[in-house]
């Protein structure tokens, strides 16, 4: 390789050439952040709001999803999450249900009038998941699937990108940057935990990362505590914690029944505890000089700001 330095290869000390860097995320290219607009009624992440995504881990059926659905707008959520097509690290587990899934749960989220977001693992899912989602979701196992990266740069809905189990920040954002280099500018990153010598939780929840992305990038962060600790009870302490690292709102997974889920139900929120989480963001939000984003649904915003 040649030694010379040119605006797609550094060049180290040692000769090697490096990957280049990210440039678009960076927030200097736009200080006042970016602001990612969701559905049609003018919900936004990024801004002063902060927006909670809430719902089962994978949709099971039309009871369980619409029953969700209705749970976690009551209690204020402002996107119904639910995976149809699932990532499964053993092939005999439950894969989800793949697009009778994701009508099921468009239609649940228009019952409850909140958009929905739903994990895409595959470019041939991307149209159906156009059809019907309102945030596309990047799966921790898929943030280097570059294929599907580039196929995303080029729809016009938002996506929000998980960071990979042993990604490093620099190659999470990276990930963002295939997404904004080919076009899509409405891309939330997502820290959902990373892979570390500790087994007494299911990942290593890392903040830091949370409260560097926000310094760097001007895109939103999305902290998801229900994968990054796989264990219910430590839920709202760790959504507390997002708060106060600066997150820009949370991916919470709740079920009716965690005890029956068939994916993730250790990790699953039950109503009731959902709203426990709701009900104790927003004095944390007032202390960091946010606020929870007003509801979507009209049914939903009394008393909201
Ligand atoms: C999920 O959100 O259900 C999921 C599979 O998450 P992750 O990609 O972070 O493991
Ligand atoms: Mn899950």
């Amino acid at each position: 390789m040649s030694g010379k330095r040119t605006d797609d290869a550094q060049v180290n000390g040692g000769g090697k050439v490096r990957d280049p860097g990210p440039r678009l995320v960076w927030r200097e290219t736009r200080p006042e952040g970016t602001r990612v607009q969701v559905g049609t009624r003018g919900l936004e992440i990024g801004g002063a709001g902060f927006v909670v995504m809430a719902g089962p881990c994978a949709v099971e059926g039309v009871e369980q999803t619409e029953t969700a659905a209705a749970a976690v707008a009551r209690s204020g959520a402002h996107l119904l999450r639910g995976g149809v097509f699932k990532p499964r690290t053993s092939p005999y587990a439950f894969q989800g249900m793949g697009e009778p899934g994701l009508r099921i749960l468009a239609e649940a989220g228009r019952k409850a009038g909140l958009p929905v977001i739903s994990e895409v693992m595959d470019t041939s899912q991307i149209p159906m998941m156009l059809e019907h989602a309102d945030v596309l979701q990047v799966g921790a196992r898929n943030m280097q699937n570059f294929a599907l990266l580039r196929a995303l740069s080029k729809v016009r809905k938002p996506v929000l990108i998980k960071r990979g189990l042993s990604a490093t920040v620099q190659e999470w954002f990276l990930a963002a940057e295939y997404l904004l280099a080919g076009g899509n500018e409405q891309v939330i990153l997502c820290e959902r935990g990373i892979r570390t010598f500790e087994t007494e939780t299911r990942n290593t929840l890392d903040l830091a990362a949370v409260a560097l992305a926000k310094q760097r990038t001007h895109l939103p962060v999305i902290v998801d505590p229900s994968h990054a600790t796989g264990n219910a009870d430590l839920i709202l302490p760790m959504a507390l914690a997002a708060v106060a690292a600066g997150a820009d709102g949370l991916l919470i997974e709740v079920h009716p029944r965690p005890e029956q889920a068939l994916c993730d139900g250790h990790q699953a929120l039950t109503p009731e505890r959902f709203e426990t989480v709701m009900r104790r963001l927003p004095p944390l939000l007032a202390a960091m000089n946010r606020h929870l984003s007003r509801p979507v649904h009209p049914a939903h915003a009394a008393g909201a700001r």
